[in-house]
């Protein structure tokens, strides 16, 4: 298993930081059919974890199966060396939401690091087999919901190896919409009267 430097409490942290925040103030799967848990084909949804993830999963709790990935053999960065566990879930009938991995939580958005290494957030539009409602008609996200996005991602690239990752996937992309970082009301306010 990847050695991770998050641990057990910060990742139940980050979890819950999301708990509280979702895309819209609406089921979005509603609109699309749950278009980013589903395959074209009805075949069960893979996602891996990041490094350290698993410590807030039950391997033994059915919803997910689990299998483990050599990361030599895959295109992970090179100082990926171990197993990188892939989990599939049942779909969104069976989706144990409190436990739902990162990468269902952050979507539509995604983590970027720019050339000055600076975090930033993007629309996660890389050649998806599906089409996001919410990222083709450019919905206005929920501000908790990027906040929380910028602060848990702040968190998890603190871990040399998920840093490492989201500037390997960000090098690999060509174009990108930034989602900023809302304006707290306060700052708003302030700024108003000026
Ligand atoms: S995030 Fe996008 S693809 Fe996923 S359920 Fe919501 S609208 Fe559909
Ligand atoms: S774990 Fe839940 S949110 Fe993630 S892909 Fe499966 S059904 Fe969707």
């Amino acid at each position: 298993m990847l050695k991770s430097t998050i641990l057990k409490s910060t990742y139940e942290e980050i979890y819950r930081r999301w708990d509280e925040h979702t895309p819209v103030p609406f089921d979005c799967g509603k609109i699309c059919g749950a278009a980013c848990c589903v395959t074209d084909g009805g075949q069960t949804m893979g996602i891996y974890l990041l490094p350290g993830e698993e410590k807030v999963h039950d391997k033994k709790d059915p919803w997910l199966s689990w299998s483990m990935d050599e990361a030599q053999d895959y295109d992970f960065p090179e100082a990926w060396r171990g197993k990188v566990p892939f989990v599939a879930c049942q779909g969104p009938a069976h989706c144990k939401r409190e436990k739902r991995p990162i990468q269902c939580r952050t979507f539509p958005l995604r983590p970027y690091l720019t050339r000055e290494d600076e975090l930033i957030m993007i629309y996660d539009e890389e050649a998806l087999p599906y089409a996001c409602p919410l990222i083709d008609n450019e919905v206005a996200l929920d501000e908790g919901f990027i906040r929380a996005c910028y602060e848990n991602w702040r968190i998890l690239i603190s871990d040399p190896l998920i840093r490492d990752i989201v500037k390997m996937d960000s090098e690999g992309l060509a174009e990108v919409t930034m989602v900023p970082l809302p304006v707290q009301a306060e700052r708003r306010e302030d700024a108003d009267r000026f």
